[in-house]
Order: C-alpha cells, then structure tokens, then sequence
C-alpha cells in the first residue's frame, strides 16, 4: 500500500497458483479463485466541515461466498487501491476457510486519510459509504467489520445508516460495533490474541518456553498491542515496535533492551497506532529507523502493520537468533522473501491463520447479533483459544503429513475447502 511498484493482487494470484498447482485445481476452478466474484467501486460526496464538497473513491469487492456470506474490514488509507482490496478479499476467503468459519471473503475501503477529516467527517464519510452498498451487503450477504483506521465508532455509523435504509434492526449486518451497541466482547483483543496463541501453539512445538522467549514487533495499533499483552502475559518479553509518525510522514523503531512498557507506550500514542515520537525520547526509548524492528536480536518478529515489509531489500537483515515470524499483519512477506525465510528454516505463522482470532471473534459477534444474546468476556476468549488452537493443530499436522512449511500447508488445506465449496454448488 506503501510502495507504488508492489502490487498486492499479484502477489495473492501468485500464492494462489502456487495453491492450485500443488492442488492440481482444473481450469475453471482457477479461473473463478483467481479473482473476486463481484467488485463494487464508487464514488461518495461528503459534505466537509466548511461547506464544500469532497468526493472520495470507496469500494467493496467480495471475492467468494460459497462457504457463507462475504467477511472482511473496510479501511481508511491514503494509498487505498482497488489492488489492495481485491488482494485482502481473497485471503479473507482463504482465513474464513482455515479458520473453518462458515464465512466467504470480501474487503473493502476508501482511499482517505481519516488524520485530515473531524468526527462529523468521518460519520459522513461512513454513512455515505454504506448508501453506495447497502443493496449488496447483509447479514445473509456481506458483513462489513473494522480494519486499519477504522474502528468501533465507524462501525456502529455505518450500521445506523444501514439500518435507516433498511427500515429494519440488523445488527448481525457489520461487526466491530461497540460493546453494548451489539458488539462482541473480546473483539478489540482478538487478533492480536489470537496472533499469540498460534505463538504460544508453535513455541510448543519447538520445546521452547515463552518466558525464555524476547519479540519485536511492527505496528502498535489493535493488532500489536494486544499481541503484546498476552505475550507479556504468557511471560515473553518485547523489545522493540515501530509506527508510523504522521509528522514526518516516516516510520521509527522504538526500542528498549530492559523491554517496553506497554500502558506506558500507549499513553504516548494517538488513536491510529502512531507513538508520538518526542515524548518516547523523553521516556529514554532509543529511537532507530523505521525498519530496525526487523534486525533485532530476538526469538520472535511479528510485523503487525502493513503489507509487503520483509522483502528481498531487508529480509536477509532478521537475526540468526529469529525463530518464528508470526504475521499479525496481512500480507507482509513478499514470495521471494518468504522463499529465504523457509530455506532458514524459520517457523512462519501465515498471515490469514496468524490473524484469523479478528474474523473469528467477528463471527462469534455475527451470531451473538444474530441471537441477540450476548456472551461473557471470558466465554468469548475462551471459543477464540479453542478455534485458534484447533486451526493450528490441522495446519501444523497437514505441513508435517505432506512435507510442507506452514504457509502452504495452510493454503492446500483453505484453497481445497474453497474449491470443494464451489464444485459442490455446481458452480464448478
Ligand atoms: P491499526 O491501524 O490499529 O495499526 C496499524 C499500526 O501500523 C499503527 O501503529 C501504525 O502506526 C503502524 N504503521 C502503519 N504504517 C507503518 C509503517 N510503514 N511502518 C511501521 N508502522 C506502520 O491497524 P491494525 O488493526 O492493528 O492492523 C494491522 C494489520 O493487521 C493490518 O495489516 C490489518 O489488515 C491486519 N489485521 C487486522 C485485524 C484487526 O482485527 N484489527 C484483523 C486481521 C488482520
């Protein structure tokens, strides 16, 4: 999304023939994996603060519902492309299937940046939003969630809009809501949790305690910082995270050898994940280039942020001391990265299984909505550890079974339940 030269959906394709091939997958098969089935792309006038008209670009692609309704995010980015969204689609599609949710895939965004929009803004940018795609999303349909810079609060003005179009309460229509307006508990904690229990699952198989375990991590917004409470809790410890710094329009590297202290960290730290970079100095963390959270000296890497961030340029800068990646991020690793990384023999946690805890909880909220019956914290925190370890389980067992590292074990095993979905329909 940062780099204009890198193409997302190319890379998708790209993991995805790799998939179909090792599948031996016929033709038409291919051909409707290989893209979304439906795209949607528009055009939303927002009315700004000072009276004159904005007219943003937004889109909602869904790439396939055979397993179940279309699910994934909807983000705010600058370098938003129809690209991005169409390659996010389809590894929803191959999560929701890992994962083994009852659940499709579709993304989709705005290019914006919600930094330069006020509150009243935003709320109109998301109501409008909805008006371009109410017709094609539902609960039986599309169910629209939060993703990078956007949050809770969209996510319940996106569903009012919806609901005063639709003349009907539909709450199982868009997760993320707020708790209480429908939300789920455990939602906010449940990718950067679920990132850590498929950490916790694969440190096990490596015979090695967390608490002899240090991280570094990119990003400190949802996904990171609550990847960094429970590895905390499970007694690992962090060392190093970046952001990105909406001043100088950079990213930094914050790190401290005696290990970050997350709530202080946090209240350093704006709504969007961006640690503010003078007051960490005051703090005494070190402040190191953007991509230094990637040459530390430590057990685990999560990147946690963006797409494409450990390629060929950096990738042989990880420490010999890394013994797992685990991808909170989606689409981190480019192929040709991801290729030196096996041959070191570094046990990569996925992206769509790493990740999986966020769609998964938002299922879990889709058919709390649905219920309208709501479960305790620990209800949901504990549904998350069984689907989680579960997904692990069949990922690693598979990769053992057929001599496969992690990332193709897990794309045999989502691409075949996809393609067995569409056969089975007929459409195929
Ligand atoms: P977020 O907006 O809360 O945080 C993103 C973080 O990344 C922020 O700290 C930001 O400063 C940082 N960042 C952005 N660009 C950067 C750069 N170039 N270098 C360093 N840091 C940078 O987003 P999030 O919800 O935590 O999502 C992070 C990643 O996880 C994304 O790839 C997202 O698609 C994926 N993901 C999120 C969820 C979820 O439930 N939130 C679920 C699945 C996957």
């Amino acid at each position: 999304m940062n780099n204009t030269s890198y193409n997302p959906f190319e890379n998708a394709q790209k993991q995805f023939d790799r998939a179909a091939d090792m599948l031996d997958l016929d033709q038409a098969t291919r051909d409707l994996l290989r893209n979304p089935m439906r795209e949607h792309h528009f055009s939303i006038p927002v009315r700004l603060d000072d009276g004159t008209v904005k007219v943003f670009k937004g889109y909602r692609i869904q790439h396939n519902d055979a397993r179940g309704p279309a699910k994934g995010g909807v983000r705010f980015h600058p370098q938003e492309t129809a690209d991005t969204v169409r390659a996010l689609s389809m590894w929803m599609t191959w999560k929701t299937a890992v994962a083994d949710l009852p659940l499709g895939g579709g993304k989709g965004g705005v290019i914006c940046d919600p930094h330069d929009l006020s509150e009243l803004e935003q709320e109109r940018l998301c109501r409008g939003w909805i008006r371009q795609v109410y017709k094609n999303i539902g609960p039986e349909t599309d169910i629209p969630a939060p993703d990078i810079m956007t949050n809770s609060k969209h996510m319940l003005w996106m569903l009012d809009e919806y609901e005063v179009l639709s003349g009907k309460r539909a709450p199982g229509t868009i997760t993320g809501k707020p708790v209480g307006m429908g939300g789920s508990q455990g939602r906010t904690e449940a990718t950067g949790y679920g990132v850590i229990i498929m950490v916790r699952e694969a440190l096990k198989e490596l015979d090695t305690l967390p608490s002899n375990t240090i991280a570094s991590l990119q990003g400190f917004g949802n996904v990171s910082q609550y990847a960094i409470e429970l590895f905390t809790q499970i007694g690992g410890k962090v060392i190093c995270v970046s952001s990105w710094n909406q001043e100088d329009l950079t990213s930094y590297s914050y790190k401290k050898d005696s290990g970050i202290d997350l709530d202080e960290l946090k209240s350093i730290t704006d709504n969007f994940g961006g640690i503010i970079k003078n007051k960490a100095i005051d703090l005494g963390y070190e402040i190191l280039p953007g991509d230094a959270w990637l040459e530390q000296n430590v057990d685990i890497l999560i990147p946690a942020a963006i797409e494409n961030q450990i390629t060929l340029e950096n990738v042989n800068k990880i420490s010999n001391r890394v013994k797992i990646i685990a991808e909170g991020a989606n689409g981190p690793t480019s192929p040709e990265a991801s290729d030196i990384i096996n041959d070191r023999n570094i046990f990569v946690i996925p992206d769509f299984l790493a990740n999986a805890g966020g769609v998964t909880c938002s299922y879990f909220e889709q058919v709390q909505s649905n219920m309208n019956y709501y479960w305790e914290k620990d209800e949901v925190l504990s549904k998350l550890d069984v689907k989680m370890t579960s997904a692990f389980i069949a990922v690693s067992d598979f990769a053992k079974d057929n001599n496969l590292n992690m990332r193709d074990a897990a794309y045999v095993i989502s691409v075949d339940k996809v393609a067995r979905a569409c056969h089975d329909r007929g459409w195929v």
